[in-house]
């Protein structure tokens, strides 16, 4: 049987990831009461995971350079990541109790280098401002005016005077954010950009020997080059291809250009010149083995020579085998699924929304985080802009309402 419930000044935030609660504290600051409902059984299960990888909350670089990292997004999410800029963002952790630090690559993280404390602080200070939450809540769309859920008890239908929807992308769904959002929004006459995988890693037929013997060994201090952006970091050797930050880096562009055929060129000793890597290698002693020669002279471990030797033997001469170790070409067959995908690009578009993030088809509902259509890598810029665009969107409804 359906629940009919009406609530006259509520505001409904509907997802309780960064972008949702974010939204919720910003609407209960501003006077209004306000329900998350969210589907699991428990709040912000993405953010904690996020944690296990040492929750990199946003990044410390020039606000113009921050910017470029949103790509084409940058300019109308521009506003929002000023409103609630990553200092903002520090100074807020650092309220809850979460001081934050500047690790290596200017990605700041809290002290605790992990999700929990910050989300228990969290929840306890918006269960303070009066924030009501509604779990095991699913949001299946509207009927009319009111916002229609299943609920362990049956059917419900709600009809608050303002609602911000944060239901996330579609990467890791069984943490909650599987895009079943898209047709109940899309048959509104909202334009979404089909959610495809981002920050993932890539597939590559290996051959049999470098899975059984390398499948799961760290390559550290690799660059991967990709249409001429060059990326300087570390990836995990997979059965199926490569994992890791540098991987995750290029994902996007190597996504978009998958038709064509991606070739990447894996450097295999960025720190050193072509040249004096030949200066290295040429130093090789009679009768040793090309294997002893990397390395002893190239210093490079077991699996870069496999990787290496992966396009066939490996030329002797010097000069010749110091160009391979730096240019180890790549094929790349596919992409990583949804399912793995540390977020998914694609989403609502920002033709569909106004300056204030609500919907152009539907008034009074506003939407945030990762279900609009920005990507951007790795390095806090996911959790920055999920942050900035629930506080900008609970704004705009609070505005909205007068
Ligand atoms: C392994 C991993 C590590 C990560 N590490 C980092 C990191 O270190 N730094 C960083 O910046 N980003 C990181 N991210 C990405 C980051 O977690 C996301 O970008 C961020 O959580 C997006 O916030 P959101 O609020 O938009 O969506 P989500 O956090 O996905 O929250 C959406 C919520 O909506 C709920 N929901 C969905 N559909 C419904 C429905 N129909 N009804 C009711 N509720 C619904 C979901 O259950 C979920 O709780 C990581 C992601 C993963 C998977």
């Amino acid at each position: 049987m359906e629940i009919a419930s009406a609530a006259s000044r509520e505001i409904a935030v509907i997802g309780s990831g960064p972008a949702g609660l974010m939204a919720a504290e910003t609407a209960a600051r501003a006077g209004h009461a306000v329900t998350v409902y969210e589907k699991m059984p428990t709040p912000g299960r993405r953010f904690l995971m996020a944690g296990v990888g040492g929750l990199n909350l946003t990044h410390d670089e020039p606000f113009e350079m921050f910017l470029t990292r949103y790509r084409e997004a940058a300019p109308w999410l521009a506003p929002h990541l000023e409103a609630l800029s990553p200092q903002n963002l520090r100074a807020w952790a650092d309220d809850l109790g979460a001081d934050t630090f500047t690790g290596s690559s200017n990605r700041v993280f809290p002290k605790a280098m992990k999700a929990s404390p910050l989300l228990r602080a969290w929840l306890r200070r918006l269960e303070g401002q009066g924030v009501r939450f509604a779990m095991r809540h699913v949001w299946r769309g509207w009927q009319g005016n009111a916002l229609m859920f299943d609920t362990p008890v049956g059917p419900l239908t709600v009809e608050p005077a303002a609602a911000i929807l944060a239901l996330g992308g579609a990467s890791w769904p069984k943490l909650g954010a599987d895009g079943a959002w898209v047709a109940p929004i899309a048959a509104q006459g909202v334009e979404v950009s089909p959610l495809r995988p981002s920050n993932c890693g890539i597939l590559i037929d290996w051959s049999a020997h470098l899975q059984d013997r390398f499948a799961g060994t760290p390559l550290k201090n690799i660059a991967l080059t990709f249409n001429g952006q060059r990326i300087t970091g570390e990836c995990i050797l997979t059965r199926t291809g490569l994992e890791g930050g540098a991987v995750y880096a290029l994902s996007g562009p190597i996504r978009d250009a998958l038709e064509q055929g991606v070739i990447l060129t894996l450097d295999l000793k960025p720190g050193l010149s072509a040249e004096d890597l030949t200066t290295r290698l040429a130093k090789s002693r009679k009768g040793e083995s090309l294997s002893n020669l990397l390395r002893k002279a190239a210093k490079l471990d077991p699996a870069a020579i496999a990787l290496l030797r992966e396009n066939g033997q490996p030329p002797r001469e010097a000069g010749a085998l110091a160009n391979a170790v730096k240019s180890v070409p790549l094929s790349v067959r596919a992409i990583t699924g949804l399912d793995r995908a540390i977020s998914s690009a694609g989403g609502i578009t920002a033709g569909s929304l106004d300056d204030t993030l609500m919907l152009k088809a539907r008034s009074g509902t506003f939407a945030a985080g990762e279900m609009l259509d920005w990507e951007a890598p790795t390095g806090g810029y996911l959790l920055q802009a999920s942050f900035a665009t629930g506080a900008a969107a609970a704004n705009g409804a609070v505005g909205w309402l007068g």
